[in-house]
């Protein structure tokens, strides 16, 4: 459904990606594995066409997205969740999610549809949807940045770093509601450094170093490797 081909990007003279290749199959939970610095981050900018790919190949559906426009990335329904939550502080959670749906503005009805969807799924935020995005608590805030993904009507969601920074129990939560979102019928490919709580929820997953996918299997083959649990789980 989600493919990249050899894909590489540089910044300057600074190879970030080197012929990145991995899948997401529709309907599957792929979490991406890597240390700071690795690259996770820079995939999901190019898929977005935030990056412009300096060689390979993103298929979406048998569409090619290397030289699409972000919001036509978004119209055909790969939609990021950036790391960092990057929300509109001072914006309302209502206006904050509103905006997810800007690809979409012309289908009011659908738009609010989805809203209530996203409002039924994270109680808290109907609570305080007129607040500033701001002054919500950072489980709160990452759960804004999932629904304003949400409302893009993604088919195949890019999650990037979602559990960074919160509390145990919140980050619980959150993988949670992406295996829930998962469940529900949407791809979702999942950055992560936590990786026992991702790859608990993972169909598959790949492990990229220095810009340069090393490992990949399914679930339990990267929860019982060595080298994994070394490097990541710290077991
Ligand atoms: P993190 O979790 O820290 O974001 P990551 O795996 O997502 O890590 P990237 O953010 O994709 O990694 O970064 C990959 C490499 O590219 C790093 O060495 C980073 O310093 C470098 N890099 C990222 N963005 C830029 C940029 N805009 N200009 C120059 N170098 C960059």
């Amino acid at each position: 459904m989600l493919a990249f081909d050899k894909v590489s990007l540089n910044y300057g003279s600074f190879r970030a990606l080197d012929g990145v290749s991995l899948h997401a199959r529709e309907g599957e939970l792929v979490v991406l594995l890597g240390a700071n610095g690795a690259g996770k981050s820079s995939i999901f900018l190019t898929a977005s066409g935030l990056h412009k790919a300096a060689g390979g190949s993103i298929q979406f559906k048998g569409q090619e997205l290397v030289g699409m426009k972000p919001s036509q990335i978004v119209a055909s329904g790969v939609v990021q969740c950036p790391e960092g939550r990057k929300l509109f502080p001072q914006m309302s959670v209502l206006k904050n999610l509103t905006l997810g749906a800007y690809v979409h503005r012309g289908d009011r009805a659908g738009n609010q549809k989805i809203l209530d969807e996203v409002l039924g799924m994270f109680p808290i935020l109907a609570e305080k949807k007129d607040d500033p995005a701001g002054s919500l608590s950072g489980g709160q805030q990452q759960m804004v940045a999932i629904g304003r993904a949400l409302m893009g009507r993604p088919k195949a969601l890019l999650l990037d770093e979602p559990s960074l920074g919160l509390a145990p129990l919140v980050v619980k939560m959150v993988f949670e509601v992406i295996q829930r979102i998962n469940q529900a019928g949407t791809t979702v490919l999942l950055a992560e450094q936590n990786a026992f709580a991702a790859l608990r929820i993972a169909h598959r997953a790949y492990v990229l170093e220095r810009g340069r996918i090393v490992l990949e299997g399914d679930r339990n083959s990267l929860l019982n490797n060595e080298a994994v649990r070394r490097a990541y789980i710290g077991a």
